[in-house]
C-alpha cells in the first residue's frame, strides 16, 4: 500500500519531525514549511542518492553551484522578465485570486469542496499574465523602486548553469556529450501554492543540463526519460504510482521541442483516476534555444545581435568535425521537496499486531531512511544495559547513522522507530550483558535475531547494503 492521501503524510511529519509549517509561533506563512530533524536527513539522502547517480557514477557529468542572485541582464535574455507568469483570474464573488490553469487544485473560499469557476456564483474575471519571479534590490539604494538596483531571486537553477557553460567546457576541458548538475533552492511567488509541498514559494531542485550535437538531442533525450524512470523507481517508488506524460504542442515552453513529464498519483483519494496525478518531474529538449539567447554572436534577422550585452559566445568547437555550433540542451528537472513527498507517500503502510492495534510503518530504502539503527536498552534503569547501548551507538555511528532512544518501553520505541522508517532496532538485554549478544528486529517482517555484538556491525552493514 501507500499513503492514502497527502493529509495523512502531512500528519505523520508534523507529529514526528519531519515537516513543519514555517513560522508557525506567529501564524505561518502560507505554504512555507521548515524541515526538522528527519525532513532534513531525508533531503540530504535523496540529494546524495542523485548527485552519486550523476555526477560520481557517471564519466560525464560535472557539478556547479551557481548564485541565487544573478545579474538581471541574466533573466532578461533567458526570457523570464518577459514569459515567465502564469495566468492570473481574479473572482469577483469571493474575491479569492486563483491560477487559471490549476483551478481543480484549490476550493472556492465560499464554497468548500466546490473548485472556483465550478458554481454559478462564482464569477471569474478574464485571464492576465502574473510574473512569477520575486524581486529584490542589491546594495544600499535609496529606493525599493530603484530600477537600477533589482534583481530576482531565481526561479530556476538553470540558467546558472548556462551562463557558466564555456567556464565548465574550459576548465573541465570536456567534449561533447557531457552534462553540468547542480542542486539548489529555486523561488517561484506562485498564484496557488498548496498541497502541502508539492507547490511552494521556496522549493529546492536538482537539474541538470545535457549538452549534446544537435542531431543527436531526440535519442539522448529519450535515453534521459528511460534513465529518470530507473532512477526513480531506485528510490522505491512503485511504477503503479508513476506515469509518463508527452506535453502536447500546445503546452510546450517555447523553447522546447519535446517535453515529457514523469507524474506520480500524489491524490489516490479522488475518484477520478485521470486528475489523482501530478508533476514530479519534467525533461525537456530545450534546444539551443539558452546558449543561443547569453551569447553575443547571434543576430536577427535584421543583422543586429539579439544580446549586446553578453560578453562571450556560449558555442561549442567540435576539433574532429571543425565545426562551431550551439549544443542542444536535455534537461531533466526534478524537485527536492516533490521527490521527499512522493518517496514518503509510496513507502507508508499500515500493519495490524497481534493485540490488533494498527502501527504504520514507512518502508524507506535503507540509503534513504533518516536513520539506519535505533539502539534501544530493554531495561533503562540498569547501568550496564544503558552503557553498553551506548557504546554500541557510538561504534556504529561512524559507518551508519545510529540513535540511543531509552524514552519509552520496548513496545513504544519500536512503533516509533517503525513510523519513521528505521531499517533495524537493536535491542540490549539482560542476557547481552552475559553473552556478548543483542536482538536485532526488522522494520518490515518484525522478525528478530540474536547476532553477538562483535559481528553486529558487519551483520548490520550487509543487511543495509
Ligand atoms: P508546475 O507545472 O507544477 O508548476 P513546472 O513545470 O513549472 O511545474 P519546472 O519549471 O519544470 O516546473 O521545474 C522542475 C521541477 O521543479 C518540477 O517538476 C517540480 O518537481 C519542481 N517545482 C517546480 N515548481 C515548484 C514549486 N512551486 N514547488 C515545489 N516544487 C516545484
Amino acid at each position: 500500500m501507500s499513503a492514502p492521501n497527502i493529509e495523512t503524510i502531512v500528519s505523520l511529519s508534523k507529529r514526528r519531525g519531519f515537516v513543519y509549517p514555517a513560522s508557525e509561533i506567529y501564524g505561518g506563512l502560507g505554504s512555507s514549511w521548515d524541515y526538522g530533524p528527519l525532513g532534513v536527513e531525508l533531503a540530504n539522502n535523496i540529494k546524495k542518492s542523485w548527485w552519486n547517480w550523476l555526477v560520481y557514477e557517471r564519466d560525464d557529468v560535472e557539478g556547479l553551484d551557481s548564485s541565487i542572485i544573478q545579474n538581471r541582464l541574466t533573466w532578461k535574455y533567458s526570457g523570464h522578465e518577459t514569459t515567465f507568469s502564469d495566468p492570473l483570474v481574479d473572482c469577483r464573488a469571493c474575491k479569492g485570486r486563483f491560477r487559471l490553469d490549476k483551478l481543480q487544485d484549490v476550493q472556492c473560499p465560499n464554497h468548500s469542496g466546490v473548485h472556483p469557476g465550478d458554481d454559478k456564483e462564482c464569477d471569474l474575471t478574464e485571464a492576465r499574465e502574473f510574473n512569477l519571479m520575486f524581486r529584490t534590490t542589491v546594495g544600499a539604494v535609496s529606493s525599493d523602486e530603484d530600477e537600477s538596483a533589482l534583481a530576482y531571486l531565481r526561479p530556476e537553477t538553470a540558467q546558472g548553469i548556462f551562463i557558466n557553460f564555456a567556464n565548465v567546457l574550459n576548465t573541465s576541458r570536456r567534449k561533447l556529450p557531457f552534462g553540468i548538475a547542480q542542486i539548489g533552492k529555486a523561488f517561484r511567488n506562485e498564484v496557488t501554492p498548496g498541497n502541502f509541498i508539492f507547490r511552494t514559494r521556496e522549493f529546492e531542485q536538482m537539474e541538470m543540463e545535457y549538452f549534446v550535437r544537435p542531431e543527436d538531442a531526440p535519442s539522448i533525450h529519450q535515453e534521459w526519460i528511460d534513465g529518470f524512470q530507473k532512477w526513480i523507481g531506485s528510490l522505491g517508488i512503485s511504477p503503479d504510482n508513476l506515469k509518463l506524460y508527452e506535453q502536447s504542442k500546445q503546452e510546450l515552453a517555447h523553447y522546447a521541442e519535446r517535453t515529457v513529464d514523469i507524474l506520480y498519483r500524489y491524490f489516490p483519494e479522488r475518484e477520478d483516476e485521470d486528475k489523482q496525478w501530478d508533476e514530479l518531474m519534467g525533461i525537456a529538449n530545450r534546444t539551443d534555444y539558452d546558449l543561443r539567447v547569453h551569447s553575443k554572436k547571434p543576430e536577427d534577422a535584421e543583422g543586429k545581435r539579439i544580446n549586446p550585452d553578453s560578453t562571450d559566445d556560449l558555442s561549442y568547437f567540435d576539433t574532429q568535425t571543425n565545426e562551431r555550433f550551439y549544443p542542444y540542451v536535455i534537461e531533466p528537472a526534478i524537485g527536492v521537496n516533490r521527490t521527499l513527498l512522493a518517496v514518503m507517500m509510496d513507502a507508508y503502510t499500515e500493519k495490524t499486531n497481534e493485540k490488533g492495534e494498527t502501527r504504520v510503518i514507512l518502508k524507506l530504502k535503507p540509503d534513504l531512511a533518516p536513520i539506519k539503527v535505533a539502539v534501544l536498552p530493554l531495561a533503562k534503569n540498569k547501568p550496564e544495559i544503558v552503557e553498553m547501548a551506548k557504546k554500541l551507538k557510538h561504534d556504529l555511528q561512524p559507518s551508519m547513522r545510529s540513535v540511543y532512544d531509552d524514552t519509552g518501553g520496548i513496545g513504544k520505541l519500536y512503533a516509533r522507530q517503525d513510523e519513521i522508517g528505521t531499517p533495524f532496532c537493536v535491542t540490549v538485554d539482560h542476557e547481552s550483558l552475559e553473552d556478548n549478544a543483542v536482538t536485532v528486529r526488522d522494520r518490515d517482517t518484525w522478525e528478530q535475531e540474536r547476532v553477538s555484538t562483535s559481528e553486529l556491525k558487519e551483520y548490520l552493514s550487509e543487511r543495509l547494503k
